[in-house]
């Protein structure tokens, strides 16, 4: 019989070692202590064994009960102490789990990664430049010099005034055209995607920062086709297969010819700029959208940074990101970048 106890003892060990939820432990105490349970059998047995023993397996039997009701004890102590720092007993995987937010790419970014991936594939790179720039690169190596009308045209945020070189913040994207082509050769197919800046008053269609990509290739016998062609393929692969272009001819100091490039509204006119809708909020009933500005770069241009203009040629062109955003998702209201509101933005 002292066996028997000890192998009793054994096997509550082994079962309140499994044990993990208070549920449990309470069947288990039921089973061992309750008022039919194991250790109870015990006590009743007691009166069938010689009277001698009798003292010596009480005195083991209440020993076996005082230990596994100290166990008990110390195994519920802990089960609560666990519910109460983790709120949960043990990980119940019928519960839905909990999602954390992770973070996704701004609108922006999405959109100047696929412009940027769109002319990869025409064969274009991306290339940089710094933000805060001098009156050189901003406007007199792209052919605007400092008394010429068009300079008025850009207003621009000045750093110092003190300086002789002055610092800007760049008011577009062109300076970079500038300083790669000051860097290298051609042949050179360059975007460059980067925030510009302009004391403009915010409201729905305008900010004092926003992005432009630019680009550019120049090579011998770069045409102006070159340039059709190429902003064509991006303007299809953007904006959907069906769209229609068109070219109406502009001024701008750093191109010549220049141009500014429509495409049909891509939500009044079903890509069908004869059908225009008076009512479309988009395109006001114009039956077209302007998406950037373009030509063919200024041979004064190419001649401040040493090129041959006899033997280069090369085109340009301009997009605000913003507008191209604006104008594929359906928004209308420039700010809503730049609030940081996630209903916004997680709609993207
Ligand atoms: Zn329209």
């Amino acid at each position: 019989v002292e066996e028997e106890i000890r192998n009793l003892e054994q096997g509550f060990r082994e079962e309140l070692g499994s044990i993990s939820t208070l549920e449990a432990l309470g069947v288990l105490r039921i089973k061992y202590l309750g008022r039919k349970g194991k250790i109870a059998e015990y006590f009743q047995k007691l009166a069938l064994v010689e009277p001698g023993q009798r003292p010596g397996m009480g005195k083991l039997l209440n020993i076996l009960k005082e230990t596994v009701a100290s166990h008990l004890a110390e195994k519920e102590k802990n089960l609560s102490l666990t519910k109460a720092v983790s709120g949960t007993e043990a990980p119940d995987v019928s519960l839905p789990g909990i999602s954390y937010a992770v973070g996704g790419k701004h609108i922006l970014t999405q959109v100047i990664d696929e412009i940027a991936a769109i002319f990869y594939h025409l064969g274009f790179i991306s290339a940089d430049g710094p933000e805060v720039e001098t009156e050189y690169y901003n406007f007199t190596a792209l052919n605007i010099p400092a008394e010429h009308p068009a300079h008025d045209t850009f207003n621009t945020f000045y750093l110092d005034f003190r300086n002789k070189d002055r610092y800007l913040l760049r008011s577009q994207t062109s300076t970079v055209q500038i300083r790669v082509m000051e860097k290298y050769k051609p042949p050179l197919r360059i975007i460059s995607p980067g925030k510009v800046y302009r004391p403009d008053a915010t409201d729905a269609a305008h900010s004092f920062m926003f992005h432009q990509v630019e680009g550019f290739a120049v090579d011998e016998g770069v045409r102006f086709s070159d340039l059709k062609g190429t902003l064509f393929a991006f303007a299809q692969k953007f904006f959907g297969q069906d769209i229609k272009m068109r070219f109406r001819p502009h001024y701008f100091p750093f191109t010549e010819p220049s141009v500014e490039v429509d495409i049909s509204c891509i939500i009044c006119a079903n890509r069908k700029p004869t059908t225009a809708n008076r009512e479309c909020s988009v395109c006001h009933g114009k039956g077209w959208l302007e998406i950037l500005g373009a030509g063919m770069i200024h041979p004064n241009v190419l001649r401040t940074v040493g090129y041959d203009t006899r033997r280069y040629t090369g085109f340009a062109f301009g997009m605000g990101v913003e507008r191209m955003a604006m104008l594929k998702y359906g928004i209308d209201d420039i700010r809503l970048f730049f609030e940081n509101d996630l209903r916004f933005l997680n709609q993207f």
